[in-house]
C-alpha cells in the first residue's frame, strides 16, 4: 500500500507535478514573509487587499468577543446567530437578489446546489475549464455531464438542444486560472430558451467586476433571478471565510431543506460573518479600490505587451503568462523567486497538460512601482524563461 503511493509520489517529482506549500510567516498582502525573507507577491485572490485589513480585523475580534470562537452547530440546529443572519441579508440586498444562503466554503456550496437541483435523471453542461469544485459538484450529482469547449456557445446550444429532463448549466463567471469573463448574457439567454438553471460561480468576478462591484452579473446588467443562481465566495476579494448562494425565495428555502453540504456541517464562525459584514461595507463603499486595481492591471498589461510577452484575453486581476511545460512554468517562478518575486507556478491538472502557467495576481493595493518592478523582473529573465518555447 504504502509502496504505491511512494511510487505515485516518485512520478510526480519526476514529472515536475510534485506540490510544496509556501510558509507564510506575515498575513497576507503585497509583501509577504517567507523563510524569513520578504517577498513581493502576486499570487494570492485578495484582490482588494481586505484580508489584513484594519477594520475587518476589528470587526472579527468583536465578533469574538461578542459570539464566541465557534458556531458550536450546523445552521439548522443552533449554529444560526444573528451574525449570520445579518449578513445573508446584506448579501442579498447588495447583488440584488431576493435571498442570500451562506455556506462554509464554495466548494461545498457547489456541491451542495448542484446535488440538490440535480439527480441522475438530469444533466449538467459545463464549460471545460470550470473551476474543481464545479467538476466535482457534477460527478457528485449523478447526473449527465455535458462538457463543452471553452466558451463553446454553439456546441452549447445543440447539447441544450438534444438533451431532456433539468438541466443546469454550471460556469465560473471569471475563469479562475485564465482570468476571462464568460459570456453570461449569452449563457442566461440559452437557459431560458431552454428550460435549464444557470449557476455563475463568481469567486474572482465578485468585488471586483461591475461599477458597484457586484460582479460579473452587474458586469453584464444580470440580476440573480431564475434561471440565474450566484455563487459567490467570502475568501477571494472580500479577504475573509466562506461562500453564499443568491437567488430565489424560494430556491433558497428548497436549498435549506435539501443541500447535504449546509444540513449536515458546522455553521462557520459567526466572528467571521462580522467580519465579512464589515469587509462587505469597504467593497461596497470604496470603489478606489477597483479603480486602483484597473490601473495596476491596465499597467501591467501594457508594459507586457511592450515585452513582447504574451498575454491571455483577460480583463480581470487573473494575468497568466502561459509557458507550456510544467518545468518551463516552475523554473520562472523560481527565477521570480530569486529576485524578491513571489509567483505561483500552476500546474496540471489545475490547467490543461502543455498550459502550465505563472498565474499573475493584482491587488489593489499594489503600487505603482511594485508592479514595474515586476515587471523589470520578468524582462531581466532568460527568453527561454518567459516565452513558450
Ligand atoms: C476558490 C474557488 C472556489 C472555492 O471557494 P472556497 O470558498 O475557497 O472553497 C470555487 N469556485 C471557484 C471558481 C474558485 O476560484
Amino acid at each position: 500500500m504504502l509502496n504505491d503511493i511512494r511510487d505515485e509520489l516518485l512520478r510526480l517529482r519526476a514529472q515536475h507535478l510534485y506540490r510544496t506549500r509556501c510558509v507564510l510567516e506575515s498575513a497576507q498582502g503585497t509583501e509577504v514573509r517567507v523563510g524569513g525573507e520578504t517577498l513581493l507577491s502576486f499570487c494570492s485572490n485578495d484582490y482588494l487587499g481586505l484580508a489584513n485589513d484594519a477594520r475587518v480585523i476589528a470587526a472579527l475580534r468583536d465578533g469574538a468577543d461578542r459570539h464566541g470562537a465557534g458556531s458550536g452547530a450546523s445552521h439548522l440546529v443552533t449554529g444560526h446567530s444573528v451574525a449570520h443572519h445579518a449578513l445573508e441579508e446584506e448579501l442579498a440586498a447588495f447583488v440584488g437578489a431576493e435571498r442570500a444562503l451562506l455556506f462554509s466554503t464554495g466548494y461545498m456550496a457547489n456541491l451542495g446546489v448542484v446535488s440538490a437541483l440535480l439527480d441522475r435523471h438530469g444533466t449538467v453542461f459545463e464549460d471545460k475549464l470550470n473551476h474543481a469544485s464545479l467538476i466535482d459538484a457534477a460527478r457528485l450529482s449523478g447526473a449527465t455531464v455535458q462538457r463543452y469547449a471553452h466558451g463553446g456557445m454553439t456546441r452549447l446550444e445543440a447539447l441544450l438542444g438534444a438533451s431532456e429532463g433539468a438541466g443546469l448549466i454550471l460556469t465560473d463567471g471569471v475563469f479562475s486560472m485564465d482570468g476571462d469573463v464568460a459570456n453570461v448574457a449569452r449563457l442566461a439567454a440559452l437557459a431560458k430558451q431552454h428550460g435549464a438553471w444557470l449557476l455563475v460561480d463568481d469567486a474572482h468576478g465578485l468585488g471586483v467586476l461591475g461599477a458597484h462591484g457586484r460582479g460579473t452579473l452587474e458586469h453584464f446588467g444580470l440580476q440573480p433571478q431564475a434561471p440565474l443562481i450566484l455563487l459567490g465566495t467570502l475568501g477571494k476579494a472580500f479577504g475573509t471565510f466562506g461562500a453564499f448562494i443568491a437567488g430565489d425565495a424560494d430556491l433558497i428555502d428548497y436549498l435549506v431543506q435539501r443541500a447535504r453540504t449546509y444540513i449536515y456541517t458546522t455553521a462557520l464562525p459567526p466572528a467571521v460573518a462580522e467580519a465579512t459584514r464589515a469587509s462587505l461595507c469597504i467593497v461596497a463603499e470604496e470603489g478606489w479600490r477597483r479603480e486602483a486595481l484597473n490601473a495596476r492591471i491596465a499597467q501591467f498589461r501594457s508594459g507586457a505587451v511592450q515585452l513582447g510577452l504574451k498575454l491571455l484575453d483577460s480583463p480581470t486581476p487573473i494575468q497568466p503568462l502561459i509557458l507550456g511545460e510544467a518545468q518551463a512554468a516552475l523554473a520562472a517562478s523560481e527565477a521570480l523567486r530569486a529576485r524578491g518575486i513571489l509567483v505561483a507556478a500552476i500546474r496540471p491538472p489545475t490547467v490543461p497538460a502543455g498550459s502550465a502557467r505563472l498565474r499573475i495576481t493584482f491587488s489593489a493595493l499594489h503600487t505603482h512601482a511594485q508592479v514595474e518592478r515586476l515587471l523589470e523582473a520578468l524582462a531581466a529573465l532568460p527568453a527561454e524563461n518567459v516565452k513558450p518555447a
